[in-house]
């Protein structure tokens, strides 16, 4: 195939995957149909085109042999995702059809978590966990075996092992990533557990060495402060924002906003990235709250970039390449949650001090989380028997978070191909990239004209430079975790 051939039918096989995963994460059709996707598109899932493509990009040189690079990667995970698409199928379908019981009335899988964050009453929040945990016990055989032909479909492409591949798709050093992030464990240690006991105790009356997931869950969906995060001020606070920053909220038009409530959605925001930059969708389900606040304005940034990425650039640099950029874009516009200036202006919330120190926990909570499950993936895909990772996911976890973790989520909460790591990259530039907008654009720089302009520049380039390229394209420095310590601590110190 030539590179054309591959681009054109990358872009047509990616539509109609992201097309049926948004109709089916959006509630709107629960029986899930990847697999017949994947089975019109056998090329794109071929060893052969993939070791094609290795001959290509040793020889490619420049942009032209980075975005060969973005390819191989993509036909890899390709390759092993068509290889589990009738797995990934059944646990799609299950998620969306499964009910727990309990209290009498059955409950969608999906909407437990929901159920869990607004759960004040704590033995129904155990009660909820319980049954959460009793339905991955029935569905964890299935991720087992999703996990071990992936294992084996990296040693088919000719890696050592699945780590190897993704690291060096990616060009991510994995396990130096790990130590950076073991820094940030450390470094934050007592401020962390200082004040979740603090939190635990007053909002909760929970002592910390009894805390479990589900409580922390709940601390964090802050429901103390719903009369400030209403439902009916989210849009209408995002809207009046990005017009201060003359930016289009629908993105010309290509990106359209899907609020209405639906029981089967999933209960995280999605922005379904069908054609880009033609054709986005913003899926939420609305309820109001911060916890909501933050995932629509996470989706929204992704909306966004995707919405405003140069529909000339090549498919490599539209969709595939570096994911770390995507989620800078979207943690930065979710970072307007935590700015005390766009409480008071957007929101008319002038007294935030209090709830910033719990929406700074809350994300201190959740890079210390990701900084775990870095730990726990990599020794998850360390060649290993799967059976025995599940004390270690606990274990690790419950370390990290200061609650005890509960094993069942072992294999469902996983990131394929360490988007673990991607994630954790992201928070680490995206702490850089505020300092720069807090140099250049203002300490308001949400409420600046000429803040717009310069984040469009951005997302232009879609995912063609590495975070690495666009921190030396804004003068960054490199990579560390003193700059999100620093941030966190001016809230928690
Ligand atoms: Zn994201």
């Amino acid at each position: 195939m030539s590179l054309e051939e591959i681009r054109q039918e990358a872009e047509a096989f990616l539509e109609e995957l992201v097309e049926e995963e948004y109709k089916n994460r959006a509630g709107l059709k629960t029986k899930a149909g990847l697999s017949v996707i994947y089975e019109k598109y056998p090329r794109l899932a071929s060893q052969s085109l993939f070791f094609e493509l290795e001959g290509m990009a040793r020889e490619g040189q420049g942009e032209e042999g980075k975005g060969i690079g973005f390819l191989k990667e993509f036909i890899a995970q390709n390759t092993l995702d068509s290889e589990v698409r009738e797995i990934t199928d059944r646990i799609f379908t299950w998620e969306a059809t499964q009910l727990l019981e309990g209290e009498g009335r059955a409950l969608s899988f999906r909407s437990a978590e929901v159920e869990i964050k607004n759960q004040g009453l704590r033995p129904m929040r155990e009660a909820i966990e319980e049954a959460r945990c009793q339905a991955l016990r029935e569905i964890n055989p299935l991720l087992a075996d999703y996990w071990k032909r992936v294992h084996e479909g990296a040693l088919r492409l000719g890696f050592g092992n699945y780590t190897r591949m993704c690291q060096e798709h990616s060009g991510v050093k994995l396990f130096p990533l790990r130590d950076m992030v073991d820094g940030l464990l450390k470094g934050t240690q007592d401020v962390y557990g200082d004040l979740l006991r603090w939190f635990l105790k007053r909002e909760l009356g929970v002592k910390l060495d009894q805390a479990q997931r589900h409580d922390l869950v709940y601390l964090f969906r802050a429901k103390g402060y719903d009369r400030v995060f209403l439902p009916t001020a989210l849009v209408n606070g995002a809207e009046r924002c990005l017009k201060r920053m003359r930016l289009d909220p629908e993105a010309g038009g290509r990106l359209s906003w899907d609020l209405e409530p639906r029981e089967t959605k999933a209960a995280r925001a999605f922005a379904a990235s069908i054609r880009v930059p033609e054709r986005i969708i913003l899926v939420v389900r609305p309820g109001g709250g911060y916890d909501d606040y933050l995932a629509f304005f996470h989706e929204l940034g992704h909306g966004l970039h995707y919405g405003y990425t140069d529909p000339d650039l090549p498919l490599e640099f539209r969709r595939l390449g570096d994911p770390s950029v995507a989620e800078v874009h979207a943690f930065t516009l979710e970072g307007l949650v935590r700015e005390r200036g766009w409480l008071r202006y957007f929101l008319d919330f002038p007294d935030s001090k209090d709830f910033l120190r719990l929406a700074y926990l809350h994300k201190l909570y959740l890079v210390r989380r990701y900084a775990a499950k870095l730990h726990y993936e990599l020794i998850l895909h360390d060649g290993g028997s799967l059976e025995e990772k599940r004390g270690v996911y606990r274990e690790v976890l419950t370390r990290a978070t200061m609650a005890e973790y509960p094993e069942e989520l072992y294999l469902y909460d996983v990131d394929p191909y360490f988007y673990t790591g991607r994630y954790l990259r992201a928070w680490l530039f995206e702490a850089q990239l505020k300092r720069y907008l807090y140099e250049h654009f203002d300490e308001e720089w949400f409420r600046n004209d000429r803040t717009g302009p310069f984040l469009k520049g951005l997302w232009r380039d879609g995912q063609r430079y590495t975070l690495e390229e666009l921190a030396s394209n804004l003068g960054l420095e490199e990579l560390s975790i003193d700059p999100l310590i620093q941030e966190i601590g001016q809230y928690l110190g």
